[in-house]
């Protein structure tokens, strides 16, 4: 007899990402399996076809128990925060940002500033994300 219980690990994941027509801005909802097939199209109520941004992979991420150092800043960065990056993550890839960008974004941001709520990091994220698209 087991006794030992293992965590149960997630196997899959299913959910929504958001897409608007172009042309007579209907928000069209569609999950994850959907969005990662090369041939899905939605088709609008106002008859437009509509090619979708293929999203390629979702990933799972498990929280890491972060050994405490005893030198570390009280409170910590908000990149450990990881429900706070997870959701912040979760709002890019609904605007389209890959992961990796989301990632990059969320980790820039957090280098110089500790965020409490996703609105802050968000609203940071997306503002230097303008700041560099504007250099280039
Ligand atoms: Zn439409």
């Amino acid at each position: 007899m087991i006794t030992k219980k293992k965590k149960l690990r997630p196997v899959d994941i299913e959910g929504y990402i958001k897409y608007i027509c172009h042309n007579c801005l209907q928000e069209h909802w569609v999950s994850f399996k959907e969005a990662k097939h090369p041939k899905f199209v939605i088709v609008c109520r106002c008859d437009e076809t509509l090619k979708v941004k293929t999203v390629e992979s979702i990933s799972i991420k498990h929280i890491k128990k972060h050994k405490k150092n005893s030198t570390a800043q009280p409170g910590g960065s908000a990149i450990e925060n990881s429900s706070l990056v997870n959701e912040t993550r979760d709002v890019l890839l609904n605007y389209g940002f890959s992961k990796t960008e989301a990632d990059g974004l969320i980790s820039s941001a957090c280098e110089k500033q500790n965020f409490t709520t996703c609105e802050d990091l968000i609203k940071c994220v997306l503002t230097k994300f303008g700041e560099s698209s504007n250099v280039k």
